[in-house]
């Protein structure tokens, strides 16, 4: 009750303080509260402003990179457009120089559609032909309808081929004739991207002057078989009256003449021999020349062939004091395969120009070789001498066409130039090189270089069947290069060698170093000459086979000599060792061969020959040559007449001239083995008797069924030699002994 008094006594008084209390409360309150705000007002300000500012600094640097950036894109823009004029121009000269071009030039994008192509292009397709945008296959289109010339070929067919070309890896060249007469050669090329580029070439005046060339190939070849042909036919018409000329002489040269006579005889006779030279010559240049020349390769002896080259040059050689020597390797093969004939023909050539061109002193062909990995053999075949020489300023000429080494020291010698020439060229074909070395004054080395096939596989230097037995042998030759090759050779054979200058010096050793098993003598040695040596080594009681080496075997015949056997100069291996082997085995212990008695060899019927040639001359040589055999002889005037009397007269050999009237002699000989065919005869030998030299003849005439020939103009011995070879066994022997020596 107190407090309620009180209350409503003070309550007045409390509540205005009160009040004001709270409003004073109120007010701090609201003060803090406003300071609290102000603080954070300031700080948000604070933070406002911090942020305005890293925004302003943030807008200047965008504000320097956006104008850095700006200023970047004008050069860019600058450079782009820079770039781009410059494209342009080079575009455009580009373009330029593709107009000017007179060649077709067009560029297909990758779907075959045409970008661009200068004037000549589009002019190819007339006006308004083909326009740019128009695809390749329209191009083709318009080509086939009436622009290209497509002969008979379909238009369709034509397009379907240029399209599938284009599909290949490589795009072949195409050329097409145009209607108008021009040839338009398209090349088509694929570029990285896709694109085809076609350049279309005219090549009307190249094909034009293409067809004139062949027209002049065509006239040049049709000349030189005209060329060929008359050289063929000059051949055998020069070689037709030769022979008579030739073979005519050498008759008279066996007749009694006065010394006067013999002399214009034997001019005749050698006057005719080197015309026909000449013309060999000059007929086997023309064939090199013509590429006509062939070679027929054939098992031969390469000694053989060089010592027979050696023979036939010996007169020569012995006339001007020349020693002719071989040394051909010892433990070389012999045989080989090579043309025979040509190879003596190189052989005589360089032998005979080495003779020709040395007065004095020696002419060696030397022969040596290694065998390579595949059995072949490389040769080296050298001819030296010790003549005039050549001058280094001629020595490049003279392997050419009609050069002769033009000074007064060679005036005299006689030749046609061809010689050489043919020789490089022969060696060429052969597959082998030649070359030359000389010196003026001293003499000139001519070499060649081959590969040769053996002819068998037998071991080079393989020993004889029949082995020597002799033991030590005595050379007396003054020359030294003589004595060496010989040595060699006799030591192959297992001879112990001495060697010696002269007789005086043979004479001395003889009781030192002897007795010797065979003793080898040059005969032509200065002071004491082989057959006195021979004479005063009998006298000395020596009684040792003895061997004469000459160059002149023939003259031994009129001295009364003691020799055992004479080797002709150059001495051929074989001939040695067969010398050698008779030695080692004496005739008492070989049976003696059979010698017919004379009244048997004159038994039996005549041999009959036949002779077809229809000139009349030619027909007057053939009897006086073969006048000598005992023999039946009829002649046939042409071919017909010829396998008439075969059929009638049944020869035992046929000699038959190529060129007759009515039927020529391959027709006959070809008639002549049919019927020996239909009725069973046994083939009658035919030897050709030919004027042609040509290689193509060679092989027509054996083709025809003939067994051999012989070139006109015709030597005795040859058709005495063909006679002896053909002696039938019933018949009585045709040629007499002396005149049958000569091998067939
Ligand atoms: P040629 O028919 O005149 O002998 P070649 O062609 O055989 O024709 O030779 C050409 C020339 O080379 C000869 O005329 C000669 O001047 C020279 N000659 C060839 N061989 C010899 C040699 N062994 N010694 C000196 N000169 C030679």
């Amino acid at each position: 009750m107190y407090a309620r008094e009180r209350a409503d006594v003070a309550e007045p008084i409390v509540s205005i303080s009160e009040k004001l209390a709270r409003e004073r409360r109120a007010r701090l309150a609201a003060e803090r509260l406003l300071e609290q705000k102000k603080r954070e007002l300031y700080a948000a300000n604070t933070q406002l402003s911090r942020h305005a500012r890293a925004l302003s600094d943030q807008i200047v640097v965008q504000r320097q990179e956006a104008e850095s950036l700006k200023g970047r894109t004008v050069q860019v823009l600058h450079d782009l457009e820079r770039v781009t004029s410059q494209a342009e121009l080079a575009e455009r000269r580009l373009w330029e120089a593709i107009e000017t071009i007179e060649d077709g030039f067009a560029v297909f994008d990758g779907e075959a559609r045409l970008v661009s192509a200068n004037q000549a292009y589009l002019a190819l397709f007339g006006a308004g032909g083909v326009r740019l945008g128009d695809s390749y296959f329209r191009v083709l289109e318009v080509l086939s309808q009436g622009i290209a010339d497509l002969a008979r070929e379909d238009a369709q067919d034509w397009q379907h081929e240029m399209t599938t070309r284009l599909g290949r890896d490589v795009i072949e060249p195409k050329v097409v004739r145009l209607a108008d007469g021009r040839h338009i050669r398209f090349h088509d090329r694929r570029g990285e991207v896709g694109d085809l580029v076609s350049m279309a070439q005219d090549i009307t005046a190249a094909m034009e002057r293409e067809a004139e060339l062949e027209e002049a190939r065509a006239k040049a070849e049709a000349a030189s078989r005209a060329k060929s042909a008359f050289l063929a036919n000059m051949s055998h018409e020069i070689r037709t009256p030769m022979n008579g000329v030739v073979g005519m002489a050498e008759l008279l040269c066996e007749t009694a003449l006065t010394e006067e006579q013999r002399l214009f005889a034997e001019t005749i006779r050698s006057s005719g021999e080197a015309l026909l030279v000449i013309i060999n010559d000059v007929l086997d240049y023309s064939k090199i020349e013509a590429e006509k020349m062939r070679l027929y390769p054939e098992p031969f002896d390469l000694e053989r062939c060089l010592h027979e080259v050696m023979l036939l040059l010996q007169p020569l050689a012995r006339e001007k004091g020349l020693r002719l020597v071989v040394d051909f390797d010892i433990f070389l093969p012999t045989r080989f395969i090579a043309d025979p004939g040509r190879m003596r023909q190189i052989l005589t050539n360089l032998i005979g120009n080495a003779v020709k061109f040395t007065p004095a002193g020696h002419v060696l062909a030397r022969v040596v070789g290694l065998e390579l990995a595949g059995g072949d053999y490389e040769l080296h075949v050298t001819v030296e001498d010790t003549g005039i020489g050549i001058a280094p300023d001629q020595i490049e000429h003279i392997f050419g066409e009609f050069n002769q080494v033009e000074d007064q020291s060679n005036r005299k010698f006689e030749g046609t130039g061809l010689g050489l020439a043919i020789t490089r060229q022969l060696v060429g074909l052969m597959g082998g090189a030649i070359w030359v070395e000389s010196e003026v004054g001293h003499g000139s080395c001519f070499g060649f270089r081959l590969v040769l096939s053996p002819a068998e596989h037998t071991a080079a230097g393989t020993g004889p069947e029949r082995p020597v037995l002799l033991k030590n042998a005595l050379i007396v030759d003054e020359i030294l290069i003589n004595r060496v090759i010989l040595q060699r050779q006799l030591e192959t054979y297992g001879l112990a060698v001495s060697s010696c200058r002269n007789a005086t010096e043979a004479l001395a050793a003889l009781p030192v170093q002897g007795p010797f098993d065979v003793i080898l003598v040059d005969q032509d040695m200065p002071a004491t000459d082989g057959p006195d040596l021979a004479a005063a080594l009998r006298m000395v009681g020596d009684a040792a086979p003895i061997l004469f080496l000459s160059s002149e075997p023939d003259s031994l015949a009129d001295r009364r000599c003691d020799a055992t056997s004479v080797l002709a100069k150059p001495i051929l291996r074989s001939q040695l060792l067969r010398v050698l082997q008779d030695l080692s085995y004496p005739k008492s212990r070989l049976p003696a061969p059979a010698e017919p008695s004379a009244p048997e060899a004159a038994a039996g019927r005549p041999m009959r020959v036949l002779a077809a040639e229809d000139n009349r001359t030619n027909q007057l040589v053939f009897r006086k040559m073969v006048a000598d055999c005992d023999m039946e002889l009829q002649f046939a005037g042409n071919g017909r007449e010829a396998v008439e009397l075969w059929r009638s007269f049944r020869p035992d050999l046929v000699f038959m001239d190529i060129s007759m009237p009515e039927m020529d002699g391959r027709e006959a000989a070809r008639a002549i083995r049919a019927a020996e065919a239909s009725s069973g005869l046994s083939r009658v030998p035919i030897v050709a008797l030919t004027a042609h030299a040509m290689d193509a003849d060679r092989v027509s005439i054996l083709e025809a069924g003939i067994d051999h020939y012989l070139t006109k103009p015709l030597k005795k011995a040859e058709i005495v030699a063909k006679i002896a070879a053909f002696c039938p066994g019933d018949a009585r022997t045709a040629v007499p002994p002396a005149a049958g020596t000569v091998p067939a």
